[in-house]
């Protein structure tokens, strides 16, 4: 981490002009992540633009688990006059360049790329790659690359970056959530961040077009192989209009089905695409699968984006989950077997 931390540090050095990009339709570590950098860098006197295709998801339109919001640029980004380019660009939360959306454009490219990102399916994009799958969320490596070069951690960053590692844990629900983790978190609530603030503002806060939604999706689930699924045509969401993109709420509630080790939701959208969303139970992998159908993830939350008309769309990723599964559970057969 310190050979990654100088090397980056180098990088920065020589840079004036950061441009900070995070994924398409972005959840709170996307942004969190990203914003937490962007007070971080300005702390050292850098000038940063932070950019996302699609901008901030409501929840995270708020002072208290996302200051700075109002400040993340979401057209695509062209340099600046000439001369007066980017020097640096810096990618977050992103496994692969299809994720950057059309904030990314090869106008760019004359910048060094570095990826910062913790999905085990990265694919090492970045001519500089800080990448950690071992990490709860993206803005956990961003606050070890803090500390590591010894730069102070405000309340604005302290709180962008607990908000990205609450929200990628659930709420340090999940495995990756270490002692590390959780005396990181005490620093950043010391450093006058709120955890209270993203558990009540972001993880257990919707609207009423998005729980109207999650009735209706409820109502159409199937289980097939023990995989717990449902499918959300446009027609579907047409009648729930205040729904956004990135809501993982209810693909984190169906995983809890005990009849299930996978749980899946399709939701087609408008230009064409339908977008998946997949969970795993313990034991269980969804990252392969996704990686193998053009998206990523981690091994328990993954997810891709297709396009095929719904019904192929359902067909096509049941179709891969059950051939993936059954050989994860002849897999964990045999080591149960050599016990
Ligand atoms: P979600 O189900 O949208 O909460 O996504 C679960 C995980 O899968 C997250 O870590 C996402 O970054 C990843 N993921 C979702 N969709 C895609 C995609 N189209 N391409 C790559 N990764 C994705
Ligand atoms: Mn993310
Ligand atoms: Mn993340």
């Amino acid at each position: 981490m310190i050979d990654a931390a100088e090397a980056i540090h180098s990088l920065l050095s020589a840079s004036q002009r950061v441009l900070l990009i995070s994924h398409v339709a972005p959840d709170g570590d996307a942004i969190g992540s990203m914003l937490g950098l962007k007070w971080l860098l300005e702390a050292q006197g850098r000038a940063v633009v932070a950019a996302n295709q699609d901008g901030v998801p409501y929840l995270l339109r708020s002072d208290q688990v996302a200051p700075g919001w109002q400040s993340v640029v979401h057209a695509p980004v062209k340099p600046r006059r000439p001369g007066r380019g980017y020097d640096l660009v810096i990618t977050l939360d992103c496994s692969d360049m299809q994720r950057l959306g059309k904030t990314y454009s090869p106008s760019l490219a004359h910048a060094p790329l570095v990826n910062i990102d913790h999905h085990i399916t990265n694919l090492g994009f970045g001519a500089f790659n800080l990448v950690d799958p071992a990490a709860s969320s993206t803005a956990e490596i961003v606050v070890r690359l803090a500390e590591a070069l010894a730069w102070p951690i405000g309340p604005e960053a302290a709180q962008c970056l607990l908000t990205g590692i609450v929200t990628d844990t659930q709420s340090f629900r999940v495995g990756n959530v270490t002692p590390a983790l959780l005396g990181m978190a005490q620093r950043l609530m010391e450093s006058g961040a709120s955890l209270q603030a993203v558990n009540e503002g972001v993880l257990d806060r919707r609207n009423v077009d998005t729980i109207c939604l999650w009735g209706q999706a409820l109502n159409a689930l199937h289980l097939e192989e023990r995989i717990i699924w449902t499918a959300i045509p446009l027609a579907m969401r047409g009648r729930c209009q205040g729904v956004e993109q990135s809501d993982s709420g209810l693909a984190n509630f169906m995983a809890g089905a005990e009849e299930a080790d996978v749980a899946v939701i399709l939701t087609e959208r408008e230009d064409g695409l339908v977008d998946v969303g997949m969970r795993a139970a313990a034991g269980f992998d969804v990252a392969q699968v996704a990686l193998a159908l053009g998206g990523g993830g981690h091994p328990r939350a993954a997810g891709c984006s297709l396009r095929l008309p719904l019904e192929q769309a359902v067909q096509h990723v049941l179709g891969a989950l059950k051939g993936a599964l059954a050989e994860q559970r002849r897999a964990n057969a045999a080591v149960e077997g050599q016990r």
